[in-house]
């Protein structure tokens, strides 16, 4: 008997739901464990703190000398919330967050110790960084990285240890992490977006992008999840036959929560309530043992980070209540698989939602000129859009069988399109007196305020707008919104810009007023970004077809989704906007080809050990019996024995040929691994493991499965769907 998958069954049937403290009100605990305005003013002197709120909000450095005062007085609040160590907290491009702990602890002369954290540790660290992916930036220079302070997302507690958001680059000031080009993003996005919205308000200063992620997983029982190689080493399962009830009775999503997920979730909540992540929404979605958590949108740096420090909460709580967390795109074939929603937006320092439409035909005209201008961003930069969110366990959702295609393309409902339509047909040049009371009144004065309600829902579009924002769906659920946030914010920084340029022009050399011209040149883009707007259902083969016919790119793998990031056209786009450089662009290519690579030759190797030294001996196992049965039979009813065990013979073959397909399977696998490690071309690699070693993992599956079918439910080693995916 397979003990291992037994023992975790039963392990698991006896669980009960963990208790929790929840506080009275949510709000009373709300960001507690944050170094946050409240906790500056009670904590720094007046200078101290109104120079972190001009590092906020107008990006001004912080002296040296004062650094000394805000870190003194940060280590006394975090002392006094119980913190021993402080570290500085970043995200390397590894994908997971990484920190180093140092206590607050030093000794004096005379045997004497005190606590101690001063400026210089505050603001910059020298991590020991060279195991840290650097795509050659690093070696080429100077082994050393530093971190360095980031005062827009505020330090914060988690456990014992203060936590200080910093950015992480090179000696030579290359970004080594995720947040440094974010940073040179968002503040690019500000500029020209502050430009464009001041044609409609002079008194916008700032605009801040706002992100709202919708983060989806599973939850599995820790025992079983460990109970399975696959799930173990790689956090989805390779192999394993669909489940007879999957999600075909939709009966999942939106369900009442089991009360062991109710209470992980309620623990979770709370942490999150300590660390000021604004945790709001809560469900079960479409696969069993899918769930999602929302939080309220905030500005997309400090967003970013709540996200990546949530990965890490989630984590760790659901250790405590006996769960593993599953934030893999698909751990389950045949069952919906998760993403990470980014919901975007542009919001002014004086409140307006920039994608929200308005009361006044100029309000409305000002949210047009924002949503047409990120369609056109949108329709320019595709590829580089499609390759920010390319990753090896994404390619399971993106141009997979059963999932959404690669294409990227923005749904903007049925309203909206009429809007276009008749923006489309404004005249070319000065508009009549006439012409603009009219489209004031029936176009653009007939943006319905109220079209948050009214908007039609596309769930298959990867782009989509919901009425006060645009959604982009695609995002993995494993990813750092950094990526996808980079990009999108970037290109709509470059489309604003250029907008500006055109709108302006108008106004001086065609001496048109400022509505006029911005009519016109919206009009010429509604036109030339046509192709990216789609309406139809996402999923099916004909958009494929129509997609290809409208030029629109559809790249089914990460190797070749990645290449629009080192284009002539990314890299330009980058370098003038100060974003990145093509040293840090390349290297990121590089990176990410080979964590690419690796992740394929892991589950590779994971594939090989669960079939053949799995499997295989348990399908021989069952065999045997088979076969011993077979003799027994004959010995019984000589000549006749066939009558008897002519379908266990049957069957003995069949397992025989299974067997045969998946070791040599394994071989193949084996074999063209060995060649790919040849490769030195980081590109090349990719796409050989890509194209040459991944086929095989299919082959290999589907025997596998069958087996699954056939073999004594017994002797079955590995943790079955249904198990993993019903059991409560
Ligand atoms: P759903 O898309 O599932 O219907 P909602 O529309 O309520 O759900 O919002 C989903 C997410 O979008 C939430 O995280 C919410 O905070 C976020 N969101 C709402 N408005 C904005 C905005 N202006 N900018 C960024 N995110 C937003
Ligand atoms: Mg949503």
């Amino acid at each position: 008997m397979s003990t291992l998958r037994f023992h975790a069954i039963k392990e698991t049937f006896n669980r009960v739901p963990i208790e929790v403290n929840e506080p009275e009100r949510r709000s009373a605990i709300f960001g507690k464990n944050v170094f946050n305005e409240n906790a500056m003013r009670q904590y720094l002197t007046k200078t101290s703190y109104n120079s972190v709120i001009d590092a906020v909000e107008k990006g001004t450095k912080i002296e040296r000398h004062v650094a000394d005062h805000i870190s003194t007085g940060m280590k006394e609040w975090a002392i006094s919330k119980g913190a021993t160590h402080y570290t500085h907290w970043f995200q390397p491009l590894t994908g997971a967050t990484a920190e180093k702990h140092d206590a607050f602890f030093e000794t004096v002369e005379n045997g004497q110790a005190i606590e101690k954290f001063g400026g210089g540790q505050l603001v910059q660290q020298e991590p020991d960084a060279s195991s840290f992916p650097n795509g050659g930036i690093r070696n080429t220079f100077e082994a050393r990285g530093y971190t360095a302070w980031d005062p827009t997302s505020p330090a914060f507690i988690y456990g014992t240890t203060l936590c200080i958001p910093t950015v992480f680059v090179s000696y030579t000031g290359e970004a080594l992490d995720y947040k440094t080009p974010l940073l040179r993003a968002l503040q690019t996005v500000d500029q020209a977006a502050t430009a464009v919205a001041k044609y409609f308000d002079k008194n916008v200063t700032k605009v801040n992008a706002t992100l709202g992620w919708e983060q989806e997983y599973f939850l599995i029982d820790k025992a079983l999840a460990a109970s399975r190689p696959d799930i173990s080493l790689a956090g989805r399962t390779l192999l394993g036959h669909s489940s007879a009830k999957g999600q075909q009775l939709d009966d999942h999503y939106f369900g009442s929560i089991p009360s062991r997920v109710l209470n992980y979730m309620r623990d979770l909540e709370t942490e999150c309530m300590l660390l000021g992540i604004p945790v709001k929404t809560r469900h079960n979605e479409v696969a069993p043992n899918q769930f999602e958590l929302a939080p309220i949108f905030e500005e997309t740096n400090l967003a970013v980070d709540h996200n990546s420090l949530l990965m890490d909460v989630m984590d760790k709580i659901a250790d405590r209540h006996n769960f593993k967390v599953l934030f893999h795109e698909k751990p389950f074939a045949g069952v919906n698989g998760s993403g990470k929603h980014n919901n975007w937006s542009l919001a002014t320092n004086t409140g307006v939602n920039l994608l929200g439409p308005g009361s006044t035909p100029m309000k409305n005209l000002q949210f047009l000129t924002f949503f047409i201008n990120t369609i056109k961003a949108v329709n320019d930069h595709e590829e580089l859009l499609r390759a920010s969110i390319a990753s090896a366990s994404n390619d399971h959702r993106l141009g997979a069988n059963e999932a959404p295609p690669a294409i990227i393309s923005a749904f903007i409902g049925s309203q909206l399109t009429e809007v276009l339509d008749e923006l489309e047909k404004v005249t070319n040049g000065k508009l009549s007196p006439q012409e603009k009371t009219d489209l004031k009144l029936n176009v653009v004065g007939k943006i319905p305020e109220i079209l948050l309600d009214n908007t039609d829902r596309n769930r298959t579009s990867p782009f989509a707008f919901t009425g006060n924002k645009f959604e982009f769906r695609a995002v993995g659920s494993t990813a750092n919104c950094a990526n996808p946030m980079t990009v999108l914010n970037a290109i709509v920084a470059k489309q604003l810009i250029s907008f500006k340029k055109r709108v302006d022009a108008l106004i001086k050399d065609k001496k048109m007023k400022k509505d006029d011209a911005i009519f016109n040149i919206l009009r010429e883009y509604i036109k030339d970004s046509k192709r990216i707007r789609f309406e139809g259902d996402g999923y099916g083969e004909a958009w494929e077809k129509e997609a290809e016919k409208r030029g629109l790119s559809n790249k089914k793998t990460t190797p070749v989704a990645l290449k629009a990031k080192v284009s002539k056209e990314s890299i330009a786009l980058f370098e003038d906007l100060g974003i990145m450089s093509e040293v840090e662009i390349e290297a990121r290519y590089e990176i990410e080809l080979e964590e690419y690579a690796k992740r394929i030759q892991i589950e590779g190797r994971i594939l090989g050990d669960i079939a053949r030294n799995h499997v295989i001996p348990t399908a021989i196992k069952y065999q045997n019996i088979l076969i011993e049965n077979v003799r027994g039979l004959k010995v019984i009813y000589e000549k006749d024995f066939k009558n008897f065990a002519g379908e266990q013979m049957a069957l003995i073959e069949e397992i025989s040929e299974h067997i045969a397909k998946i070791n040599k399977g394994i071989t193949a696998l084996i074999d063209e691994r060995r060649q790919a490690n040849k490769i030195e071309d980081i590109e090349k690699l990719a796409h050989a493991y890509c194209e040459d070693v991944k086929p095989y993992f299919e082959v290999i599956r589907y025997h596998c499965d069958k087996l699954e079918l056939l073999v004594d439910d017994e002797l079955w080693p590995l943790t079955k769907y249904r198990e993993l995916l019903f059991t409560k």
